[in-house]
């Protein structure tokens, strides 16, 4: 058996660790990239919305390179993700690309039985018993943690420092590192040394950086491809930032916090009282948060034919100005103009400088 997955952020280091771990092959696709995306869209229905026509061209890669299993989770949520596990196998199937597929429900849907079943089933052709398989899982979720441990002090930290590329460099090094360990301890004791690292990188603290919340679409805000490297961008010029939705957040909503999820989805906010698929709601809660936190501005990211946060956007756009909170919304879609969206982008930050120096010396 050789398992493959499409990709979701740094989620194919965690997962090529376990593979490791348990001697079960794996067949990473190669990352993100416009072919990536081009070969997708050739066999995506043409407005379904972006992840999936990565997400296509992802497994294609990966079947071609040998896997015959596919892994991935699945939701019978209300947007189109409650679509993509069956219409991602069935045009795998009519193109040629067959292979066994495992999807995995949300415990909501199918109960926490079933998806242990389906998540063991992964890691059938292991060479390890079953209590291996659950310390590597349970370690694998500290390496989770700790890499976005070390990615929310660079985002907090990289506006005040000396020189903020210092921050991505790192970054980049200890994510390459982890990827390359051959197992789980040694990825943490890499993790260890970066984190000692990232605290010796000099800072500025007269700095008065500017500071956002992204917010929006789940696979925008973890995948870098779909986001066209924003993250980078912003550490570059100097903007601290924060960002709820990662893979540790989901891994903990969706699976040992799903009753606290189910609360806080119930929870009304008198802007969209009821969740409308994705992560819609939290979308517009983070923005009232963000002007509670005293943060700069909100950069909403959603791919073309994402249809919760195109609610969200609206909604968004009248209760900004209520509640006085600057937010820019960036679509991405496959044409990949990364200079229209940078221009934007650095607009909106050069006007959130500006307001904060006038706010602060009034010129
Ligand atoms: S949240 Fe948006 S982009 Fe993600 S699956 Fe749903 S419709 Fe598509």
């Amino acid at each position: 058996m050789k398992i493959t997955f499409p990709h979701f952020g740094d989620a194919y280091i965690a997962i090529s660790l376990v593979c490791k771990e348990m001697d079960v092959e794996c067949v990473v696709p190669p990352l993100n990239n416009i072919a990536t995306l081009e070969r997708g869209t050739k066999y995506s229905p043409e407005d379904i919305c972006l992840p999936f026509k990565v997400m296509v061209g992802n497994l294609m890669n990966s079947i071609d390179n040998g896997a015959d299993t596919v892994a991935m989770v699945s939701s019978d949520g209300q947007c189109r993700l409650g679509e993509y596990g069956e219409l991602l196998k069935s045009i795998l199937d009519k193109n040629g690309y067959h292979a066994r597929w495992i999807l995995l429900d949300a415990v909501g849907d199918i109960g926490i039985k079933e998806l242990l079943k389906r998540g063991e089933s992964i890691w059938e052709g292991r060479k390890k018993s079953g209590l291996e398989l659950l310390k590597a899982l349970k370690d694998i979720y500290k390496v989770i943690k700790s890499i976005e441990h070390l990615e929310e002090k660079v985002h907090e930290l990289c506006g005040y420092a000396v020189n903020p590329s210092d921050f991505k460099r790192i970054l980049y090094d200890c994510k390459s590192k982890v990827f390359n360990s051959k197992s789980i301890a040694e990825a943490n004791t890499v993790l260890e040394n970066y984190h000692k690292k990232i605290n010796k990188i000099p800072l500025n603290r007269e700095k008065n950086p500017v500071k956002v919340v992204l917010t929006g679409e789940i696979y925008s805000l973890i995948e870098p491809f779909a986001n066209q490297y924003l993250e980078d961008k912003l550490i570059d010029m100097g903007v601290c930032f924060s960002k709820k939705i990662t893979i540790g957040w989901w891994l903990d909503t969706t699976i040992t916090g799903h009753f606290k999820r189910m609360r806080e989805i119930k929870r009304k906010n008198g802007y969209l009282n009821y969740a409308i698929g994705g992560y819609a709601k939290d979308t517009v809660e983070e923005v009232i948060e963000a002007k509670t936190k005293d943060y700069d501005g909100v950069i909403q990211l959603l791919p073309l034919g994402c249809m919760p946060e195109i609610v969200a956007k609206s909604i968004i756009s009248e209760m900004s100005k209520e509640i006085g909170m600057k937010v820019l919304t960036i679509v991405f879609d496959e044409m990949n103009g990364e200079a229209g969206y940078m221009t934007r982008i650095e607009a909106f930050i050069d006007m959130l400088q500006r307001r904060k120096q006038y706010v602060l010396y009034g010129h």
